[in-house]
């Protein structure tokens, strides 16, 4: 992926018998991938909550002195995209509400379908918004059903079945339980881990190990976990399936993590052998574009028997240029961000292989880059089938009309990208190499058939 799609966040939430905000900002470096806007810390000291949070990465926002102040052996953190809402500091997490015999913090992953309508019922009913996200929402629920009862598991469960879309979220109460649910339908990851001095829920489990946790299990569609003492769950809301995001595999979560049981990592090398098996190209090298292509080109490398080199070089000083918010932004920042290696390129007929291509942009200029670098011929390998619709469960894919494969033929798309030939993933190999069964799967952005009900807004 070497385009501009924000989306996604990550979550990490510890109850533990000893002090916690190191570990969460060791939780927060390794979900980093997932959200760098902005970030936050809340943590629960004995009698009420402490939050920090600002624009930035983990590193920047956080210091010794700023940990040293979040007290406490409970907390949670969030990494933020900018999706529902603008990239704005109002809109960092974890979201903190207080209000009379009301005290929560909430990070939140996803995007809910109906936003709108439940953002005016609540407003309609007095409810002061301060930000854009969906977090605020969610909190308001809450914290009105706080109003209406003290058991922490129906509260949340009755503020959850107001919601649809995607969500993966967790929340610290005002006397300090841990709260994790997922959506009924499992769009975005969650897991649970333990380690001698609590339990641990994070997005992935590339956070787990980042504190040494040990994984236990993924939480499930429609579960709510309560961490204090002791961990309890129930299995809170009903999916009519599941709709586990695609995009998760293909690129979005981290190569060393787990989602729904598969290895990160082998399912992209997988991509790639199914793509060997799809196109037998008649090429010299295998060039990833780094550092998302590389396990797609070693899997079809391995399987074609090709050369793979690192025939483009990442300066890894440039923000991934997706984060950048602007577009100006992410213009100057792809020739900053990657060189050709002349000696591999030049006079080579290439397979370049990337994960996915959403509005064509940058894959252009890399093919340029190429060119000018000797390559005599490019082969574009794409792990992802073609995106031809926007994504209204957490991935801010844009709309049809800046989407390069929506309403083009692959021929078209090819001229546009300026490469001699271009090789999507099939839908069906895309499933293959998952290895999850397609019911259980979200490939909306693929096809256009949607698994939650969208309220009506622009879609593109
Ligand atoms: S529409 Fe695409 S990106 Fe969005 S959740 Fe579904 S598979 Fe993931």
């Amino acid at each position: 992926m070497s385009e501009l799609v924000k989306g996604k966040c990550g979550v990490f939430g510890i109850a533990s018998d000893r002090e916690i905000a190191l570990d969460i900002y060791a939780g927060l470096m390794a979900l980093q991938h997932r959200g760098q806007e902005s970030c936050g810390i809340a943590t629960f000291d004995g009698s009420s909550l402490r939050v920090h949070r600002d624009m930035g990465l983990v590193g920047e926002v956080f210091d010794d002195k700023k940990l040293q102040g979040l007290l406490g052996n409970r907390g949670i953190g969030h990494v933020r995209y900018s999706t529902t809402g603008g990239s704005l500091f109002e809109n960092a997490q974890p979201f903190y509400f207080k209000a009379p015999k009301v005290e929560i913090a909430l990070g939140f992953n996803g995007n809910l379908t109906n936003y709108n309508s439940l953002k005016e019922r609540l407003e309609e009913e007095g409810r002061i918004f301060t930000s854009t996200t969906d977090a605020e929402v969610i909190a308001h629920l809450i914290a009105k059903e706080l109003s209406k009862s003290n058991d922490v598991f129906e509260v949340v469960k009755n503020a959850l079945s107001q919601l649809e879309g995607a969500y993966s979220l967790t929340i610290l109460t005002g006397d300090g339980k841990v709260v994790a649910a997922r959506d009924p339908l499992g769009f975005r990851p969650l897991c649970l881990g333990k380690r001698k001095d609590g339990y641990v829920v994070a997005s992935e489990t590339a956070a787990l190990d980042a504190v040494e946790a040990e994984f236990v299990r993924e939480i499930e569609p429609g579960e709510i976990v309560i961490i204090d003492d002791k961990v309890s769950s129930k299995k809170a809301l009903k999916g009519n399936r599941r709709a586990h995001c695609m995009f998760e595999f293909v690129y979005f979560a981290r190569a060393d993590s787990i989602f729904e049981g598969k290895d990160i990592y082998d399912v992209r090398e997988r991509l790639g052998k199914k793509l060997a098996e799809l196109y037998k190209l008649d090429v010299d090298v295998v060039v990833p574009i780094p550092d998302s292509g590389r396990s797609t080109a070693y899997g079809y490398s391995v399987a074609s028997g090709k050369r793979m080199a690192e025939g483009l070089i990442k300066n890894r000083y440039v923000y991934r240029t997706f984060i950048m918010p602007t577009v100006k932004g992410r213009k100057s920042s792809v020739k900053l961000k990657l060189n050709a290696v002349r000696s591999i390129v030049k006079g080579k007929k290439i397979a370049l292989v990337d994960d996915s291509i959403v509005r064509g942009t940058t894959i252009n200029k890399i093919a340029q880059l190429l060119r000018s670098a000797g390559a005599k011929e490019i082969h574009l390998l794409i792990s992802c089938p073609p995106i031809i619709s926007p994504c209204y469960m957490g991935i801010d894919f844009p709309t049809k009309k800046e989407l390069i494969a929506s309403g083009k033929s692959v021929e078209e798309i090819k001229k546009e990208i300026g490469v001699d030939s271009l090789n999507y993933m099939t839908i069906e190999g895309l499933i293959e190499a998952i290895g999850l069964p397609k019911n259980n799967l979200c490939t909306a952005c693929l096809t256009g058939e949607y698994p939650v009900k969208i309220e009506k807004r622009d879609l593109g």
